[in-house]
C-alpha cells in the first residue's frame, strides 16, 4: 500500500482512489484518533472530536475501501484494549452507511459493542439488523438498518428505544462514536434525512450523556463521511458546542422537507428489540 502510494497511487477500487501523500493523510488520519484516545484516557482532556480524512470505516483490517485506507476509530478501540485504558468500549457508528470494517474487526468480541444505524439496503451491503456478531461476540453487534426517507423522527426514537438501553446494559467504560454527516437531509449521496438540530445534536448530546454516566465522560468522536459542505460545517460546529457542554447554535439548515413517520419503521424497531431482549430507558 505504501508503495503503491508513494509511486503515485490509482485506484484501489472504483470509489477509493489515493495519490502519492495519501499514505501520510491515512496515517494522521489514524494517528490523530489514537492521539485523541490516548489523552482522553490518560485524562488530559474530557472528551475530542477528531476532524480526519481520510474516513476509515469501510477499510477491514486486510483492506482498504470506500474512500477509506485505515480505520481510524476502530485503530483507537484496539489502541485502549491493548494498552488496557479501556476494558469494555461502545462505537456508535452514525454514518449513513453500515461501518462493515468496524463490525469486521470486532465480530466475535465480547470486548467492543458496535452499534450502527445506516441505510439499507446501501453500500456496502452489509448490516442486516440480523447481524448481531458471533462467538464471544454474539450480542455484541447491533444494526439498526433502515429504510430510505428516516429522519429525525426515527432517530429520535430509535435512541430511546434502542441505542440507550443497549449501551446502558453493556456498561462501557469508553465511548467512540463514528460521526458521518451524510445521513443530513440534503446529502448527494444517500437518502436518509436527518437534520443537524433535529438528529445530529440529540445524538451527540446523547453519546455524551451516556459517557458521563457511564465512562466518566470518556467519549472521542471520529468524522467518517459526509458530502454536504454546508452540512459538514455547520455540523461540526455543533459538534464542538456540544462536547464543551454548551448548546449549538440555531440549525441554520433547518428541518427535513419530509421523512417518513416512525409507524413505517415500528416493525423493524419491535424486532430489533425483541432480538436483543433490549427494554426502553
Ligand atoms: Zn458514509
Amino acid at each position: 500500500m505504501r508503495q503503491f502510494m508513494a509511486s503515485g497511487g490509482g485506484h484501489i477500487d472504483a470509489d477509493t482512489v489515493v495519490a502519492a501523500d495519501s499514505w501520510e493523510a491515512a496515517l494522521r488520519a489514524a494517528g490523530g484518533v489514537v492521539e485523541a484516545v490516548d489523552r482522553v484516557s490518560s485524562g488530559q482532556d474530557d472528551n475530542a472530536f477528531c476532524v480526519v480524512r481520510p474516513p476509515g470505516h469501510h477499510a477491514t483490517p486486510g483492506q482498504a475501501m470506500g474512500f477509506c485506507v485505515f480505520n481510524n476509530v476502530a485503530i483507537g478501540a484496539a489502541w485502549l484494549l491493548a494498552r488496557k485504558r479501556a476494558e469494555r468500549i461502545a462505537i456508535l457508528d452514525y454514518d449513513v452507511h453500515h461501518g462493515n470494517g468496524t463490525q469486521d474487526a470486532f465480530y466475535t468480541r465480547p470486548d467492543v459493542l458496535y452499534v450502527s444505524t445506516h441505510q439499507y439496503p446501501l453500500y456496502p451491503g452489509t448490516g442486516h439488523w440480523q447481524e448481531t456478531g458471533a462467538a464471544a461476540g454474539a450480542g455484541c453487534t447491533l444494526n439498526l438498518s433502515l429504510p430510505p426517507g428516516s429522519g429525525d423522527d426515527v432517530y429520535r426514537v430509535a435512541l430511546a428505544e434502542i441505542v440507550q438501553p443497549a449501551v446502558r446494559r453493556y456498561a462501557p467504560d469508553f465511548i467512540l462514536v463514528s460521526l458521518g454527516f451524510d445521513a443530513f437531509w440534503d446529502d448527494p449521496l444517500a437518502n436518509l434525512r436527518l437534520s443537524i438540530g433535529g438528529a445530529y445534536a440529540p445524538l451527540i448530546r446523547s453519546a455524551r450523556e451516556l459517557a458521563r454516566e457511564l465512562c466518566d465522560g470518556r467519549l472521542v468522536v471520529g468524522l467518517e463521511g459526509g458530502y454536504n459542505l454546508e452540512a459538514l460545517a455547520h455540523g461540526a460546529d455543533a459538534v464542538c458546542r456540544l462536547l464543551l457542554g454548551d448548546e449549538p447554535a440555531a440549525d441554520p439548515l433547518g428541518p427535513p422537507p419530509d421523512q417518513l413517520s416512525v409507524a413505517n419503521v415500528r416493525p423493524l424497531l419491535d424486532a430489533m428489540r425483541e432480538l436483543h431482549a433490549l427494554t426502553s430507558g
